[in-house]
């Protein structure tokens, strides 16, 4: 038996990226796993086949995390389909990179609605089904915590939003025996943030290890934390983020 075999994941933005990443490492550690994309059916219905072709289940669903409905019957549609759920990776997530006086108000309201709202909003229809043993883990960002560099003022706020969401929400589901957690990737090199781009320089020297990291590297600590040894660990914020923090 895997470590995650009978567990039901449902992993927000899977179709590319972190999120892809994320799918596949659940999956090959035994669990069932749905993922939701916004718009991009070819790669969700690609990360669902390399699932299946390794032995896993998995489905894709369509659902904006910035449309409340949407995300509540993606939620809905894993519990039907899959009979429960058990752990919700919260990943979806967005970043437009621009001074903060150059940033409209239509820009910081996407980022708060995907980057907060959307997490909220699948974390409440997820808690309506979680049983003992839940595990709730989101997709934050070192620069929730610190910030090195211009251009990502909103985004930051959105990531220090999470990571408080995760210590408050643990204090009120603990005691059903459900963790919260809050993962904070640093610079990770995928279609956002990619390690060749203009904005890649100063995010790679501002790490210890001098590079930037995988998506697979950010996907062995959530199936770490997604699984039975992480019992003991709620309301944490975990960096992977190469030292950027340090
Ligand atoms: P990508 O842009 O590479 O991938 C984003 C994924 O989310 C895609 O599957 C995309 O699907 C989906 N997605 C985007 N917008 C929405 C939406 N509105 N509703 C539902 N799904 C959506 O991003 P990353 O993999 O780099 O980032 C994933 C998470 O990690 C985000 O929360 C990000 O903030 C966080 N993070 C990333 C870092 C990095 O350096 N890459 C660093 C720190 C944190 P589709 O193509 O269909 O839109």
């Amino acid at each position: 038996m895997s470590k995650l075999t009978k567990k039901v994941a449902l992993v927000t933005g899977g179709s590319r990226g972190i999120g892809a990443a994320i799918a596949k490492r659940l999956a090959a550690d035994g669990a069932t796993v749905a993922i939701t994309y916004a718009k991009d059916a070819n790669a969700a219905s690609s990360v669902v086949k390399s699932i299946e072709a390794a032995g896993g289940k998995a489905i894709a669903i369509q659902a904006d995390a910035a449309n409340a409905q949407a995300v509540k019957a993606a939620v809905d549609k894993t519990v039907s389909t899959f009979g429960g759920i058990d752990v919700l990776v919260n990943n979806a997530g967005t970043a437009i990179p621009k001074t903060f006086e150059e940033t409209t108000l239509e820009e910081i309201d996407r980022m708060f609605n995907i980057n907060v709202r959307g997490v909220m909003v699948a974390t409440q229809a997820a808690l309506k089904h979680m049983k003992t043993g839940g595990r709730i883990i989101m997709i934050g960002s070192c620069v929730g915590e610190r910030m090195m560099t211009p251009g990502l003022v909103p985004y930051s706020a959105t990531k220090g939003a999470v990571k408080m969401f995760t210590q408050g929400l643990s204090r009120e589901v603990g005691s059903r025996g459900i963790t919260v957690n809050n993962v904070q990737p640093g610079p990770i090199d995928t279609d956002l943030n990619p390690a060749a781009g203009d904005w890649a320089t100063p995010q790679k020297a501002n790490t210890a290890l001098d590079r930037f990291g995988t998506p697979d590297e950010v996907a062995a600590l959530v199936s770490f934390v997604a699984g039975p040894e992480s019992s003991y660990i709620t309301g944490a914020n975990l960096t992977v983020d190469g030292g950027t923090n340090a």
